[in-house]
């Protein structure tokens, strides 16, 4: 199974200067060398149709993300220019027992793709976007593949994926390790819901196809498995019909039980095609409000939207609905506007130690509650908070753990602190904590994209009826134990 030492290969491999360079590694002193034909005591790596770099610029990079507040860095970064390079380079960690993590856009807050001392692998070369298959309900991607090309290839043929995250800019290995919510959610579960079939390397280096009816175990592993048992390499993933333009509509609420009330109600009927929420605060981080945000979809995928149909019965603060048509992919890419804002006032570049938590549904108003009555501006930051409701019916991938109930809530605190202010995100750790706490006393969870600090034990109880399964998975896929790592699972 493990690539033998092959010292006559020599690497091409390219720093990030693009300067040929040859690299081998020492299994003595774990040292990656960019240095000439390897000597005595030196493994070359095997070669590569990509690029593996130890230049600093690319291992500082790989030792960061979008949280800026951990950094553990790795020895190397590979850049696969094939499959084949993935399998090469996780048979070799796997030979000289060097931990290997995935990483795709690196929009994880809280070092989840981070890898000390071993390999990360960018998927972003993994790029390949397939044909729909014939009858457009379905399309095979490599995991680099970032969901606003896939969204903007697959629209040419008038195809979506039925969910999409709030930003696009993420890769589709990465969503699929963690989950992948959205506002359509309450209508179609997770995006780890809507994939068919995976193309997976094993942690042993093993290059494996796998689905619900083949290597089930492997694929419901992998599937919100947080790398924990393979690499994903590509995925099959459904297509549904698109619509040209969506009706959005912004409905405000001075009440945080009305606002609730009413999302349960559009999420229970699936009135509209897309529904989320955001509680608005004053400058003190008080509670002021609620907004209500619910699309419907418009011709093909939809029939031309009716505001007294959709709007019937809620209860929002009258006469303040905002509402707007505009083009499908414009909304999907919605926040493209704030993040370039974002990025221009630096705020981007901020820690955000997040919180994402799963609450049931019969719970919400009361933890949502406590813990929105406790917020301060110290707590958020230059951040936001979301909350809207899933389908618990819909939500059938095992290791995306959420609460029991039809109507789980989603809230997160998307805190931005500036990335010097280490006593805040440490503060904000603490605070994230104990709000885990609270909601796991009622019955819920975390979204594992977030900053919670969390022991072998938490991850245990987290997993709950699943966890024999994930660690039979993981003795099975990854006998070793070094993939991911840093997630503190095994
Ligand atoms: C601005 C922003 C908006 C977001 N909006 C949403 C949202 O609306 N809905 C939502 O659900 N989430 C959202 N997220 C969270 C996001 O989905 C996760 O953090 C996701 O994992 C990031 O994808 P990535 O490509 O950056 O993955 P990375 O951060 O690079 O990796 C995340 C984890 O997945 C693993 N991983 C990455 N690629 C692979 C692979 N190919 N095979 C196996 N494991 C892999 C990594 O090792 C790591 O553990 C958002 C995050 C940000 C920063």
């Amino acid at each position: 199974m493990a690539e033998a030492p092959a010292r006559r290969t020599v690497l091409r491999a390219l720093t990030a200067t693009g300067a040929a360079t040859v690299v081998a590694f020492d299994p003595r002193t774990r040292g990656w060398a960019a240095t000439g034909t390897p000597g005595t005591g030196r493994t070359a790596v095997p070669p590569l149709d990509g690029t593996l770099t130890t230049d600093p610029a690319a291992l500082d990079a790989a030792a960061d993300d979008y949280g800026h507040h951990v950094s553990h860095r790795p020895l190397a970064v590979l850049r696969p220019g094939s499959v084949d390079d993935v399998v090469a380079m996780v048979r070799f960690c796997h030979a000289h027992r060097l931990p290997v993590a995935p990483r795709g856009q690196g929009h994880g807050t809280f070092g989840q793709a981070q890898v000390a001392g071993g390999l990360v692998i960018e998927t972003a070369t993994l790029d390949r976007i397939g044909p729909l298959s014939a009858d457009g309900t379905s399309v095979t991607v490599g995991a680099g593949v970032k969901w606003s090309d896939l969204t903007r290839a697959t629209l040419a043929h008038g195809r979506t994926p039925p969910v999409l995250t709030d930003y696009l800019e993420l890769s589709v290995g990465g969503t699929l390790a963690v989950g992948g919510l959205g506002g359509q959610s309450h209508r179609h579960g997770a995006q780890v819901d809507t994939v068919t079939a995976l193309d997976v390397v094993t942690g042993a280096g093993e290059r494996l196809h796998c689905s619900r009816t083949r290597r089930r175990d492997l694929f419901e592993a992998t599937l919100a498995g947080l790398g924990q048992c393979s690499v994903i390499v590509g995925a099959t993933l459904a297509l549904v019909r698109a619509p040209d333009t969506v009706r959005s509509y912004l409905l405000p609420y001075d009440d945080l039980e009305t606002f609730l009330d009413d999302q349960r109600r559009l999420a229970e009927e699936r009135r509209f095609a897309y529904l989320e929420g955001q509680v608005t605060t004053d400058a003190s981080g008080a509670f002021r409000g609620c907004v209500l945000e619910a699309v419907a979809y418009g011709p093909p995928a939809g029939p031309a939207p009716d505001d007294t149909a959709l709007l019937a019965g809620l209860s929002h603060r009258a006469g303040g609905a905002t509402v707007s048509d505009l083009g499908y992919y414009d909304f999907l890419d919605r926040l493209a506007p704030a993040v370039a804002a974002l990025k221009e006032s630096g705020v981007w570049g901020y820690a955000h130690p997040w919180l994402n938590l799963l609450i049931p549904g019969d719970a919400v108003a009361a933890v949502a509650g406590t813990l929105l009555d406790d917020l301060t501006e110290a707590d958020l930051g230059a951040g936001l908070v979301l909350l809207y409701p899933l389908a618990g019916e819909r939500l059938t991938t095992p290791l995306l753990r959420g609460p029991a109930g039809p109507v789980p809530y989603l809230l997160a605190l998307l805190r931005a602190v500036p990335a010097d202010d280490t006593d805040a995100v440490r503060r904000l750790l603490a605070a994230n904590r104990r709000a885990y706490d609270v909601v796991v006393a009622a019955g819920g969870t975390q979204y594992p994209v977030g900053s919670v600090p969390f022991t072998r034990a938490d991850w245990r109880r987290h997993y709950g009826d699943a966890w024999p399964r994930l660690a039979a998975a993981k003795r099975r896929y990854d006998p070793r134990g070094l993939l991911v790592p840093g997630r503190g699972i095994f």
